[in-house]
């Protein structure tokens, strides 16, 4: 047997069950090298947002936690991956790395230089799939393309073969005896401090992957049969809360997957319809993936190029400074500001809402709005996020038409009748202190719609 060892290179996939990487260099039975590298600096990566810095300190503490009790140390490096890599693996004489894919354009360029470097170099590397269902290039319309539309996207995915049996936890390692450098993550910090906002996440959160099995242990439990019928009520708590688990890998779509049909087998009527409706959710974010892996630039660029000629006016700071921080006077946007700011969430109906309202009533880009969410969202991803943002603007894939304007009041009166969300996250709701309306809904729909319109007219 070889005692050359193998380097397990985590990234979005900070978990033991369910890794392919980890597993097979566990077959393979050589002595392991686990290694994160916080990587901001390679070409077009984009860096982590405040809210991410929070959520990555947490799940890399459980991480290494799990891995140590295997007896792994968890080598931590910052900078970029490519020197990191290569450098590791020639000073431990690895001779392979493995690591599941990433599919954002950056990390793909990152990761194909670096396969190329290390085979030069004689080390083998391997990457397998372990993020996503469905590999996006696996994913094709009838003539070969990629999908712009979720419901034929879906269609295609379900009649493709099945996702895999997820991996069960290496029950046992070897790491390499000779110890390694790593930085103290608390060099990184990561974590909040003068002033520590970090309260209401603490609160809302607990990152790692004991807490991801947990929470959907107890949503397949307790909450699926209700998920169809209460999704969009953001007071009910009736999501899995599963997102920021998802996004940074600790737990799989695969395992996911598979204990949602599990509890589908013997679900009947309205029971087997909700878990159809979970499951088909979880296909939004395979579509999210698939569009960004097609179209790169997601987060800066309009998929719709028609887009590009919308006349945005001048940039008003203050209508933004109201929105981000929850001061526009209609309750369910300011509700849904101020959860996002407290817990680093905020439920997917008032996402839809609050995106809507700065883009159509305060005609605000977009991007301005991505970038917000990107920071202070646990669960910001980089498909998901300005996938969900082009798809309110009108500018995304099956995107809503820009016509339709979220009325918050509205919106509210239905999905919030009885205030509870609105009161849990305004204390001085019905009060005086709670500030006037920022502008009028009908005037500024009609403003939108007349920008649409010019974005319409032939030239
Ligand atoms: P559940 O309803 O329990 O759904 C289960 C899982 O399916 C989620 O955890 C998520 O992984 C996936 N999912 C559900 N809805 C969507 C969707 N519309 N698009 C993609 N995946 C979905 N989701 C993110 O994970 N990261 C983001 O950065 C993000 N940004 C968004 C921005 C905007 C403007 C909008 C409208 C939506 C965004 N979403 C994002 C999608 C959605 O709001 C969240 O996935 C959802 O609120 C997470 O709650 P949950 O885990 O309880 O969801």
């Amino acid at each position: 047997m070889t005692t050359r060892p193998s380097i397990v290179w985590f990234r979005d996939d900070l978990r033991l069950a369910d890794h392919p990487a980890l597993h097979a260099a566990a077959e393979h039975g050589a002595p392991i090298v686990a290694v994160y590298v916080l990587d901001e600096e390679s070409p077009g990566i984009r860096p982590l947002g405040a809210a991410a810095h929070w959520w990555l300190h947490g799940s890399l503490t459980a991480l290494a936690e799990s891995l140590a009790r295997l007896g792994v140390p968890l080598v931590l490096r910052r900078g970029a991956a490519g020197p990191i890599i290569a450098e590791l693996a020639a000073s431990v004489d690895a001779e392979a790395v493995l690591w599941n894919r990433r599919y954002g354009g950056a990390e793909r360029a990152v990761d194909t230089e670096i396969k190329a470097g290390l085979r030069e170099n004689g080390v083998l590397a391997h990457s397998f799939a372990g993020s996503l269902l469905f590999e996006p290039w696996t994913i094709s319309t009838g003539a070969g393309g990629s999908y712009s539309v979720f419901t034929p996207f879906w269609r295609a995915c379900n009649a493709a073969p099945p996702p895999r049996q997820p991996y069960p936890a290496p029950q046992s390692l070897e790491g390499r005896s000779a110890s390694l450098d790593s930085d103290d993550l608390a060099s990184w910090a990561l974590l909040p401090t003068r002033p520590d906002w970090a309260g209401g996440l603490r609160a809302a959160w607990v990152p790692g992957e004991d807490a991801a099995h947990e929470s959907l242990t107890t949503f397949l439990r307790d909450t699926l049969p209700r998920y169809a019928s209460e999704r969009d009520a953001p007071a009910e708590e009736a999501t899995s809360r599963l997102s920021p688990h998802l996004r940074w890998g600790e737990i799989s779509p695969y395992q996911v997957w598979h204990a949602t049909q599990q509890v589908q087998r013997t679900a009947t009527g309205a029971d087997a319809a909700s878990g159809i409706r979970f499951l088909t959710e979880l296909g939004w974010r395979e579509f999210a993936w698939h569009v960004l892996f097609h179209a790169p630039d997601l987060a800066t660029v309009n998929l719709r190029r028609d887009y590009d000629a919308f006349p945005w006016p001048p940039l008003d700071e203050r209508a933004l400074e109201a929105w981000k921080h929850g001061r526009t006077g209609f309750a369910l946007v300011d509700a849904g500001m101020r959860e996002l700011w407290r817990t680093g969430s905020m439920h997917n109906r008032v996402r839809m809402v609050t995106a809507s309202f700065l883009i159509k009533n305060l005609l605000i880009d977009w991007r301005q709005g991505e970038q917000w969410f990107w920071d202070c969202l646990v669960d910001a991803d980089s498909a998901s996020n300005p996938f969900g943002w082009q798809w309110v603007a009108g500018s995304g894939a099956d995107a809503a038409p820009y016509f339709r304007v979220f009325n918050p009041e509205l919106q509210a009166k239905k999905f919030d009748p009885n205030e509870e969300y609105i009161r849990q996250n305004i204390p001085e709701w019905a009060t005086d202190a709670y500030p006037a309306p920022l502008v009028d809904l009908g005037e500024t729909r009609r403003a939108a719609l007349a920008a649409y319109a010019e974005l319409k007219r032939p030239t």
